[in-house]
């Protein structure tokens, strides 16, 4: 993620998520008050129901009470048709009361208003098989005033007052619902503008805090630079333009600065191959000489004019062995300066390894050290150049050789690693590499011998990596250095062994 994406990132998460939050509960508050509304629509509309049906039921009751008493009056087929008529109807009301009925007392009220009807339907037959005779009008009012149906009133009535009561706690439950609900989404309306004024707020202040942190840096940054490149005018205050130009001015600065020290980087890095030019120089004249005395003094002798001496056998070896050494130091010279292109054949490592052995076997009986070899049973096979490899070899054996002049124990140790390499240590329990050369072990020049040329590890590791391999040197905690090659393995090879000298 860049930059300026972070920051963007910083500065708007703060609104966006108080927005987001607000965002949630204005849904939340549609969906719950339109639930609510819902929830009330089924319930009034239940209570009007239940209402219309208790009022059905009175007015039926009421009805089948006055045609009856009209039957009694005048007991002829069409009233009783009428009284059936009005029984029928009040039965349809009442069931329509008791399929709306849900409270406890409702079904209770509906109870006795059933019981009470049948009693008094039982009565009226009773009254009408009696066939009674008023004499009077003022009787048959008496007679209908006592009639039981007004036990029957009652509980219609309550039924009626119990439903009304809940329509009028219903209204009061929806209208503080409603009040509730205002309430909320006018407490919404407040924090939000709020929130987002508090969150503008902090992120400003957040912003205007990395700007003084900023300024801070570059007044710290100018203040350096000045010691560094003269004075940078810059005073970390004013507008964002300002700010800007500043910057511009600091970073040109520090670009002035950087190169600088880079030419001087560069400058040093001359200054040093200058010096260990003339040291090799020295190196090569007091190897040189060296040679060039002894056959000059042999070849001086010879030449003499008043009595010159022949040279003997035992001379020219001298004379040959001291060339050789001549030559031995220019190649040297010749292959760092110019690499040749290795020729690469499939050779197995270890047969590699002994013949550097054997090459170094003279020295090793000299100086009295142990080998300890340890190769795989199986061929390790690598695509190289065989004399280029050699030399590495036989470099690495005579360092650790030179490692040891009163003896001690050289180890070769060659593996398969699992990533398709092969990997050769040398181990030596010499003094270890000095703290002098240890930091540029594989940089020319670099030596700490009388007669060394420094440039046998650094032309060593430039073959290996010619090679696709690696070469690293190290010392070891118990004493002594170790050198490790890692060769990529011909593809295709012995896939089996295991990693030796670890
Ligand atoms: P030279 O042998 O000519 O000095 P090299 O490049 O081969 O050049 O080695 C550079 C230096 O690294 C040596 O002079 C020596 O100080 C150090 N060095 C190399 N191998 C070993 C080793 N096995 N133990 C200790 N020091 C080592």
């Amino acid at each position: 993620m860049t930059n300026t994406r972070r920051i963007l990132l910083q500065v708007t998460l703060p609104f966006t998520l108080v927005g987001f939050v607000f965002l949630g509960f204005s849904f939340l508050g549609v969906w719950s008050i339109n639930r609510l509304q819902e929830n009330r629509a089924r319930i009034i509309s239940t209570n009007v129901r239940k209402l219309q049906a208790a009022l059905e039921m009175e007015i039926r009751l009421r009805q089948f009470r006055f045609h009856s008493v009209l039957m009694l009056i005048e007991p002829i087929p069409r009233r009783r048709g009428v009284v059936e008529e009005d029984r029928r109807q009040f039965e349809q009301a009442f069931a329509s009361a008791n399929d709306l009925a849900e409270l406890p007392a409702e079904r209770k009220l509906l109870e006795e208003v059933s019981v009470g009807f049948q009693r008094y339907c039982r009565e009226l037959d009773a009254v009408h098989r009696t066939k009674p005779h008023w004499a009077t009008l003022e009787d048959l009012l008496l007679w209908s005033d006592a009639h039981p149906v007004h036990h029957l009133m009652g509980p219609c009535e309550e039924l009626l007052r119990i439903n009304g009561q809940a329509m009028e706690s219903t209204a009061q439950e929806s209208q503080s619902l409603g009040q509730q609900g205002r309430t909320l989404f006018l407490l919404m309306g407040v924090l939000g503008p709020l929130g987002g004024l508090l969150s503008g707020f902090g992120a400003a202040w957040g912003l205007s805090r990395s700007i003084t942190r900023l300024r801070i840096h570059l007044r710290d940054a100018s203040a350096h630079l000045d010691q560094e490149s003269g004075l940078v005018s810059l005073t970390g205050e004013g507008t964002s333009d300002q700010l800007d130009r500043q910057l511009e001015q600091v970073v040109k600065k520090i670009k002035d600065v950087v190169g600088r020290s880079q030419q001087q980087q560069r400058d040093l890095i001359r200054t040093e191959q200058l010096a260990a030019i003339g040291q090799l120089a020295a190196s090569i004249a007091h190897e040189v000489r060296n040679p060039l005395t002894g056959i000059k003094l042999l070849v001086g002798a010879a030449i003499q004019q008043r009595s010159p001496r022949s040279l003997s056998l035992e001379d020219l070896e001298f004379i040959h062995a001291e060339i050789r050494r001549l030559e031995k130091k220019v190649q040297a010279l010749l292959d760092f300066a110019r690499p040749s292109e290795p020729i690469r054949e499939r050779t197995d490592l270890r047969d590699q390894v002994h013949q550097a052995l054997h090459l170094v076997e003279t020295r090793i009986r000299q100086v009295g050290v142990r080998p300890e070899i340890d190769l795989p049973a199986d061929p390790v096979w690598v695509e190289i150049d065989r004399d280029q490899v050699n030399g590495v070899l036989v470099n690495l054996f005579l360092n650790a050789l030179d490692a040891m002049p009163r003896g001690g124990i050289l180890s070769v140790a060659l593996g398969r690693e699992p990533d398709e390499t092969a990997r050769l240590t040398v181990t030596d329990t010499g003094a270890g590499i000095s703290p002098v050369v240890e930091e540029r072990l594989f940089t020319p020049f670099a030596s700490t011998k009388k007669t060394g040329t420094g440039l046998g590890l650094s032309i060593s590791r430039r073959i290996v990596v010619d090679h696709g391999g690696t070469l690293t040197g190290n010392n070891r905690p118990e004493g002594g250095a170790r050198f490790t090659i890692s060769l990529p393995r011909e593809k295709g090879g012995a896939e089996d062994g295991q990693v030796a000298g670890r």
